[in-house]
């Protein structure tokens, strides 16, 4: 009966396995699909600087219009893509449109913040630096133009490697930022060793701000580590006034929520821009 038991329940596991294993291939297939379709986008949020209220930067954000799933969350189809090369792939084309919609923006004359593009741990190898190079060439973007998002998990291979490759990028003239921070396990001495100009602290501390002591005390911590280490802090998630004030008052430099702008079209990002609507004042009143 036991091992009648077991075996039902290990049947069980198998077939959603194997369900599940079909929806990530099926995943992967219309990904690839997506690539050469045009229904990938980026789309971005705004970042907003807490002196002057202004829009100081953007995050280019990927969206993927499914023809019959409708929009699928960079949640769900990033990690599945992270398995296999297409995630080199969907890297490839971000950067790739991200610069070209720079290049058009700046065409138009409008004057560009910087952007920031989010990055997988699997994209960073020791080309990275000369394909970056090269697209920037393509469309004649300046390094500083561009800032580069990684994670934690990068840093924890701990491979002199991705210092190298890190110091190059710097060296070519685009910046690093830390995302998700607080996130993974890396220690705050061990950040020293990487040549990071931006932390951004994640949304899972900024959410409990001002009530929950905790979040408080360990977005107090970040700020005044990133001050000692003088690099910008972002706030990401921001989504009430009062999370605001509290990173106000903390000296955070700069904030990324729905209480501003959620990710919006290049389009809508750019009149928000021509605007220059001061985003912070208008949420505060
Ligand atoms: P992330 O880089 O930490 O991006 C921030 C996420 O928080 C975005 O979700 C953004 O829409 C969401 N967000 C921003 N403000 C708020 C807020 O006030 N409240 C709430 N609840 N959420 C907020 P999104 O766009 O769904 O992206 C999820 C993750 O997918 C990103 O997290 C990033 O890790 C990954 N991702 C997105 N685009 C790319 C990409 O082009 N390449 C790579 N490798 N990863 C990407
Ligand atoms: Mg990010
Ligand atoms: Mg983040
Ligand atoms: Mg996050």
């Amino acid at each position: 009966k036991a091992a009648q038991t077991i075996e039902s329940t290990f049947l069980f596991y198998r077939e959603d396995m194997n369900r599940r294993a079909k929806e990530h291939l099926r995943l992967e297939s219309e990904m690839r699909l997506a690539l050469g379709d045009k229904e990938l986008e980026l789309h971005y949020q705004p970042k907003v600087s807490l002196d002057t209220g202004r829009i100081v930067g953007a995050e280019a954000l990927l969206r993927w219009k499914h023809p019959r799933r409708g929009m699928v969350s960079p949640g769900v189809f990033i990690p599945v893509a992270e398995e296999t090369s297409l995630i080199l792939e969907l890297g490839t084309w971000v950067l790739d449109e991200a610069c070209r919609q720079i290049r058009a923006w700046e065409d138009r004359g409008l004057h560009m913040p910087v952007i920031a593009v989010n990055l997988s741990a699997r994209q960073f190898d020791a080309h990275l630096p000369e394909r970056i190079a090269a697209v920037l060439e393509r469309y004649r973007v300046r390094p500083d133009q561009i800032m580069l998002e990684i994670t934690e998990s990068l840093l924890m291979r701990g491979a002199d490697n991705v210092i190298a490759i890190m110091d190059q990028l710097v060296a070519m003239g685009l910046s690093l930022a830390l995302d998700d921070f607080g996130t993974g396990y890396s220690s705050l001495a061990y950040l020293k060793k990487f040549p990071i100009s931006t932390l951004k602290i994640d949304r899972a501390f900024v959410i409990g701000l001002p009530f929950e002591e905790n979040d408080c005390a360990i977005a107090r911590a970040i700020v005044t580590m990133a001050q000692q280490l003088r690099q910008e802090i972002v706030a990401e998630g921001v989504e009430t006034a009062e999370q605001m004030r509290f990173l106000r008052e903390l000296g955070c430099d700069q904030l990324q929520g729905y209480l501003f702008s959620p990710a919006v079209t290049a389009s809508e990002f750019e009149a928000m821009l021509g605007e220059d609507r001061r985003l912070l004042l208008a949420a505060l009143t």
